[in-house]
């Protein structure tokens, strides 16, 4: 092999917007250059983006990734080794291996790294941005990187949890960096991800958030999804429409006769209430109905005609609801049951 210093053979032509006159290779504007931040005078591999060149070492990458691992135990590096999408090849970059990220976007392949290498860089319990959820997502996948995997999982089981009492409308800590602007589709990129990357425990409350979006905004993302899918939102939307219905008459109970005439009829009025308004006003859904409680379905100064045995029952009511919902949120979008979904090793 030879030893002196060679110019990385690389074929594309992109440049990236963060580029800057500095660039080494300058006579060459369609080369990678050395990353600012990712290059560590004693790395002892580079890794090749149509980008940038990453200097790291060779020992980090095969304790994180088992893809990486597989190549670097190949025995012979001579030619070319290849994993994955990633090539080792002969060539070398100042004595050092370099590796191909073939099919790898430079951004994609920078957040996998900072994983690596920024013990706080991606955490569960810190807003993210939604290019590295699924920067992350991606080749944690694409390169078995289990740790990062598992943690990006994690994260998004937080606010698309697979059991029902981690669920909530409001989260202290949001998902999402508010400092970075965020896509008005992400559900839809990060339910596309969650197919994509096999992450199914959380496909049925990514579906439900999903359904649960505008019209509009279900048509504008419909190029991020196949046809099945995008079925299971729209048939899956109009099942959670009906249980919204029988939220109100297992809440409401308009059929049974208590003590109280008032309280009765006033079952009854709230509940013809409660379809009008779903069907002509604005459309409630399942867990956020439940979220609100009985104070969603009526003023005041109705619910307080109710007696106070039969608001009583509204808890429990609620409880039974949402078992329901969960129980059933998988059939609503035709998935496996949940404890299929579950056992899905992260
Ligand atoms: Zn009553």
């Amino acid at each position: 092999m030879a030893s002196q210093t060679q110019r990385p053979a690389l074929s594309s032509s992109s440049i990236s917007q963060e580029e800057n006159a500095s660039d080494i290779f300058s006579s060459t504007d369609s080369k990678p250059i050395p990353h600012e931040t990712i290059w560590f005078e004693d790395g002892s591999i580079v890794l090749a983006t149509d980008v940038h060149l990453y200097r790291i070492h060779k020992s980090v990458l095969s304790k994180n990734s088992v893809v990486f691992r597989d190549m670097f135990d190949l025995p012979t590096i001579g030619e070319r080794g290849e994993t994955g999408g990633a090539v080792l090849i002969a060539e070398e970059w100042e004595g050092l291996p370099l590796v191909k990220m073939v099919g790898d976007s430079d951004e994609d392949v920078f957040h996998l790294l900072m994983a690596m290498y920024e013990r706080e860089y991606h955490q569960i319990n810190k807003p993210t941005t939604l290019p590295k959820i699924l920067s992350l997502l991606a080749l944690s996948t694409k390169y078995d990187v289990p740790a990062i995997r598992r943690e990006v999982i994690q994260h998004l089981e937080i606010y698309y949890p697979t059991r029902p009492k981690k669920w909530s409308k409001q989260y202290d800590t949001p998902l999402f960096d508010e400092m970075h602007d965020t896509p008005k589709d992400f559900k839809f990129q990060l339910l596309a991800a969650a197919l994509l990357f096999d992450v199914k425990r959380i496909l049925p409350m990514l579906f439900y958030e999903c359904a649960i979006e505008p019209w509009d905004a279900i048509f504008e993302s419909s190029s991020l999804l196949d046809a099945e899918n995008y079925r299971r939102i729209v048939m899956g939307r109009e099942r959670l429409a009906s249980a919204v219905y029988k939220f109100g008459k297992i809440v409401l109970r308009p059929h049974e006769q208590c003590q109280s005439d008032v309280c009765s009829r006033t079952r009854m009025e709230l509940f013809v209430r409660w379809l009008d308004f779903n069907e002509y006003t604005q459309h409630i859904h399942p867990l956020d109905a439940c979220a609100d409680g009985l104070h969603g379905l009526g003023q005041a100064e109705d619910l307080a005609k109710l007696r106070q045995s039969c608001v009583n029952k509204t808890p429990h009511s609620l409880s039974y609801f949402e078992c329901i919902v969960w129980d059933a949120l998988p059939d609503v979008f035709r998935l496996d049951e949940w404890e299929i979904l579950e056992e899905e090793v992260a």
